[in-house]
């Protein structure tokens, strides 16, 4: 059982002791503060936007409120302009009032949905806080849907309602929806189930890189999930290894595993660490001889040193912390510390899988704090108190916080930009540093304004 821990002061600011809980384990991190307070993050539903954007041939109908056609709207930015694959079921009052059918209502949208866009072969209909809030049945509407539009279209359903997700879960609960949907299929099939699945959507530049290595090890049926089609075909057995490529795949892992596959235990593929931790367990678990591995991933690796070593004058040294967003802050950080030198002063995540997280929290320096969920005036209290070189945050607090002299980066890039595997550490560690090279560009301009 885990010893509560005595109350500590960190950077002056006294944490309530019931709020810590240890880790097991002497390479762990000194302790894990849970925090549940008010949060500034993202809801499930922006995951949208890098998923319709991977399976092309789907779409995302969210059934919701204004709030959440406004929300998508703000975070798409310019891409609501190019009639994209996702859109909002408004509910209006006479819906939330119980006045009209719900039901009815929503096969009346889908049915004009899908004579406008007949190109559409997968429809995800996306459950929101009001949606959950009056007990919208959306599993059932898709049951529904399905039975009558088989075999042209398949119609799933999943939550990405700030209730019950954090902005990268939508994702694990649309993965999980998928295995779901591939389960109810299972029964008719009969091709053999996917040798490897690499859970977790990733640009198609960084999956067509690691399908080349793969290929170069002489791994063969690979799966990438999501994949690119919503025909694509995903099938799953007893003989399944899969291995996580993003860190927020609870849900996932649970319906994989389910489906009797098992988990290739790895560091998440960021920097040339973490990708070589990462392809070394898959050639482990599939026999690769060692050295064909090295050499196979010799020269990617190389890469990738000398791109991060670009950068590591700019980060070597400076104190980063992190506020949560979408549970990859402790691999970010594993990163930065390990590959650029920087000290993580606070890693936050709104959530932490603890065992698929574990491989990263134990690299990290025993006196980072891991804080998960948030109290957001406290963790501003003790970012300001830290008074850190570079804050990682969401462009909510970026702004005041570069207001009062402090240099951020908006931790939703992460997300959106490709930054797996060896060709792209270099970009991770732009990422990074591009705004410690704005702030010293800024300096020097306005020293030379002051001395002319
Ligand atoms: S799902 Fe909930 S949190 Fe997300 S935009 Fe809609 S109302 Fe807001």
């Amino acid at each position: 059982m885990n010893k509560p821990f005595p109350p500590v002061a960190l950077n002056g600011v006294c944490i309530d002791p019931d709020r810590v809980q240890g880790l097991s384990g002497t390479d762990q991190p000194g302790r894990i503060l849970r925090q549940r307070g008010q949060h500034e993050v993202f809801c499930g539903l922006t995951s949208i936007i890098w998923l319709h954007r991977k399976m092309q041939d789907a779409f995302f109908l969210i059934v919701g409120s204004r709030t959440c056609a406004h929300l998508m709207q703000s975070a798409a930015g310019v891409m609501i302009f190019s009639e994209p694959r996702f859109a909002t079921a408004i509910m209006e009052e006479r819906d939330l009032a119980g006045l009209a059918d719900m039901h009815d209502e929503l096969d009346g949208v889908v049915e004009r949905l899908l004579a406008r866009r007949p190109d559409i072969r997968m429809l995800v209909l996306v459950g929101s806080c009001p949606s959950e809030v009056i007990k919208l049945d959306l599993a059932r509407a898709a049951e529904r849907l399905d039975a009558r539009h088989q075999p042209a279209r398949r119609v799933i359903a999943y939550s990405g309602s700030g209730i019950e997700t954090t902005f990268t879960q939508g994702e694990d609960n649309f993965l999980a929806a998928l295995l779901a949907d591939a389960a109810k299929r299972a029964p008719g099939r009969t091709d053999s189930p996917a040798r490897l699945v690499v859970a977790g959507c990733l640009a198609d530049v960084v999956e067509d890189q690691f399908a080349r290595l793969f290929t170069a090890l002489g791994i063969d049926g690979v799966t990438f999930l999501p994949g690119r089609s919503a025909t694509d075909r995903l099938t799953v057995g007893p003989g399944t290894r899969y291995v996580l490529a993003q860190p927020y795949l609870g849900a996932t892992a649970a319906a994989l595993e389910k489906a009797g596959a098992s988990r290739i235990d790895a560091l998440f593929p960021l920097g040339g660490e973490g990708t070589r931790a990462w392809l070394a367990a898959i050639a482990d678990a599939f026999k690769v001889d060692p050295a064909r591995f090295e050499a196979v991933i010799a020269k990617p690796l190389q890469r990738a040193g000398e791109a991060t070593a670009h950068y590591r004058h700019w980060l070597s040294g400076k104190r980063v912390f992190f506020f949560p967003d979408s549970q990859l802050e402790p691999s970010l950080a594993r990163y930065l510390q390990r590959e650029l030198g920087a000290a993580i002063v606070e890693v936050g995540s709104p959530y932490l899988h603890r065992e698929h997280v574990a491989g990263e929290l134990a690299l990290l320096s025993p006196d980072v704090l891991v804080s998960e969920g948030q109290d957001v005036e406290r963790q501003i209290d003790r970012c300001r108190a830290a008074s850190p070189d570079l804050i990682v945050c969401g462009l909510g607090l970026a702004n005041p916080f570069e207001a009062e002299g402090r240099v951020t980066k908006w931790s939703i890039e992460f997300a959106f930009t490709p930054i797996q595997g060896f060709e792209q550490a270099g970009d991770l560690a732009e990422l990074f540093a591009r705004p410690l090279m704005r702030a010293a560009l800024l300096d020097d301009a306005a020293n030379r304004e002051r001395l002319s």
